[in-house]
């Protein structure tokens, strides 16, 4: 007897690839059922209301994107404020603009224009310029040279990875702008903001008419849970899919200590960071600010990086040379399987939310217009 799938996706994940892949699809007269093993649904965006404030359950999410098509789908579900992140680094009790630019050179060297604040990074990253960067401190050194390196990257990178820095690919360090003028904006991209109400609105938008579950692992039924589709979209780590066949992929996690306070305004700003090796947490975020709020009351969260485990969720991909040969033979894995892998954990990309959204997009655009060609 054949047994007819109930659904054509199972997608395993409720974040942002597995719910613009499930929106997508139901618009293109799929039935999907979307699952997740947390108990909620968004993934990492997923917020939680404390004293009317959206607290970024992990971690701070800052949406930016230089693509307009991609700005204007994540506004159609709800609208963004104009949030412009500007965090601060707190090195050994004083305070430094952040991403590096004139005010950062103004508070570390006293210089006043660019001239002079190129004077001196041209001294400090002579001697770093002749070859290529192999590794983050070289990238970084050569970069923005010596001052800044040991005061706002070494100790918050070390941390944050859990490894020399010399051993990081120098791709990481480039994440950040470098920019002479006093320009405190973090990104460079032109379009920024914060869903008006929190992430949620987004997912609940995307998964509108999708049927979801959560607290189903897509481990503990596997057989029959794929059973249920004509195809799986997966989202969750690739080596967990492969059942570790090449060995673990590593991933650094966080632990978050949220903590409510009876003040309007602890810190002043969304994002300080603690560059300093000593101090065991990387950032604290007050969560009130990415909206403007006015409660009475304010929520901070201290990040403290550790190694993922089973007790822990993967949040970041190490994308160092080890842990990218072990990913490319699970890659080579993917080429023989039905299934569909996308997102951070499945492609083991250090993806942001605009790239996670695209990928999901274009990869909807490719399966549902080949499709209509068939027809
Ligand atoms: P996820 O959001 O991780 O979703 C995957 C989902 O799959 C999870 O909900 C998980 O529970 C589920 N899952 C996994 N395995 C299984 C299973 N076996 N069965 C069922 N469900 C499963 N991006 C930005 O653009 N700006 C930022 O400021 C920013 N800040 C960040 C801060 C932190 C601390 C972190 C960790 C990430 C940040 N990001 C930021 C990146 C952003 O979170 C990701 O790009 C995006 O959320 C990834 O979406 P995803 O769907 O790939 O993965
Ligand atoms: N970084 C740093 N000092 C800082 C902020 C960032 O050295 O004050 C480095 C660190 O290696 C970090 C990387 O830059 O992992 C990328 O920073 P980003 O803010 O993009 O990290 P995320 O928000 O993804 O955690």
């Amino acid at each position: 007897m054949k047994v007819t799938a109930d659904y054509d996706f199972l997608i395993v994940g409720a974040g942002l690839f597995g719910a613009v892949f499930a929106h997508e699809a139901t618009k293109n007269n799929k039935k999907c059922l979307v699952i997740d093993k947390r108990n909620h649904l968004g993934g990492n965006t997923f917020c939680e209301n404390i004293h009317g404030i959206n607290v970024h359950t992990y971690g701070a999410h800052i949406f930016h994107t230089n693509d307009k098509t991609i700005w204007d789908y994540v506004n159609s579900f709800v609208p963004f404020n104009r949030y412009t992140n500007s965090p601060l680094a707190n090195f050994e009790g004083k305070l430094y603009n952040l991403p590096f630019n004139m005010n950062t050179f103004y508070q570390l060297w006293g210089t006043k224009n660019p001239e002079e604040a190129k004077e001196i990074l041209n001294k400090q990253t002579s001697a770093y310029k002749n070859s290529k960067p192999t590794n983050l401190e070289e990238q970084a050194l050569s970069l923005v040279g010596e001052d800044i390196y040991h005061k706002l990257i070494k100790g918050y990178t070390e941390k944050q990875w859990g490894r020399k820095a010399t051993l990081l690919p120098p791709f990481i360090i480039k994440r950040l702008p470098l920019r002479f003028t006093f320009d405190n904006n973090y990104f460079n991209d032109t379009y920024q903001g914060i869903p008006i109400g929190g992430y949620n609105k987004l997912t609940e938008g995307l998964l509108k008419n999708v049927k979801c579950l959560t607290n189903v692992d897509f481990f503990k039924d596997r057989s029959e849970l794929s059973r249920l589709a004509k195809q799986v979209v997966f989202t969750g780590k690739i080596d967990e899919y492969f059942n570790y066949e090449h060995g673990k992929l590593e991933y650094r996690s966080l632990t978050f200590e949220h903590e409510a306070m009876e003040m309007p305004n602890f810190q002043g700003n969304a994002v300080v960071n603690y560059t300093e090796a000593s101090i065991p947490f990387t950032r604290i975020i007050e969560h009130k600010h990415f909206e403007y709020g006015t409660q009475k009351n304010t929520v901070i969260t201290k990040e403290y990086p550790l190694e993922a485990s089973s007790q822990n969720e993967p949040f970041y991909p190490i994308n160092d040379l080890k842990n990218t040969q072990r990913y490319n033979l699970y890659k080579e894995m993917t080429k023989s399987e039905s299934t569909i892998f996308g997102g951070r954990l499945a492609e083991y990309k250090y993806y942001d939310m605009h790239q996670v959204i695209g990928a999901a997009l274009s990869k909807t655009r490719k399966l549902f217009s080949s499709q209509l060609a068939l027809k």
